[in-house]
């Protein structure tokens, strides 16, 4: 049974025991007798939960004292936490997957690039082009005024 602080405007602050199910009351008639006063819920020290990021956070967003500031920076740019363990080996998963695919399209296109520029150019066993009819070479090759 937990333990809810609540505060009488006659006889100041007390302790009561409620059920779980009596969370959301936030007011209960004060218990001494001929009182029977309104008492308001007050927070207590430890019912209130520490905003745990007061101590000062880096982060991959910047530097944060305050959890709420974070939460709201992460929902601005439409970021979300990842707290279950798959959720981030499918993220990380798909990264890798991303960047092999990319790497494979630079290839590819480095590939064509360098076959569609060397197609005129022989090449000997010794590695020295035979035939120098690549652009480069031509535009090296021309004669100055
Ligand atoms: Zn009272």
């Amino acid at each position: 049974m937990p333990i809810y602080e609540y505060e009488c405007p006659n006889h100041g602050i007390f302790e009561m025991y409620m059920l779980l199910s009596d969370f959301d009351r936030t007011w209960i008639y004060c218990p001494e007798s001929y009182c029977a006063a309104a008492c308001e819920r007050v927070h207590s020290l430890c019912n209130v939960q520490p905003d745990t990021m007061w101590a000062g956070h880096n982060t991959a967003q910047g530097y944060f004292t305050s959890k709420s500031e974070y939460n709201k920076l992460l929902k601005e740019k439409n970021l979300e936490t990842l707290t279950s363990r798959s959720d981030i080996e499918n993220v990380r998963k798909n990264v890798a997957k991303a960047k092999a695919a990319k790497k494979e399209k630079q290839l590819n296109n480095l590939t064509k690039h360098l076959t569609n520029e060397l197609k005129d150019v022989t090449i000997d066993p010794d590695g020295n082009t035979l035939k120098e009819t690549n652009k480069y070479v031509r535009a090296r090759n021309k004669p100055t005024e």
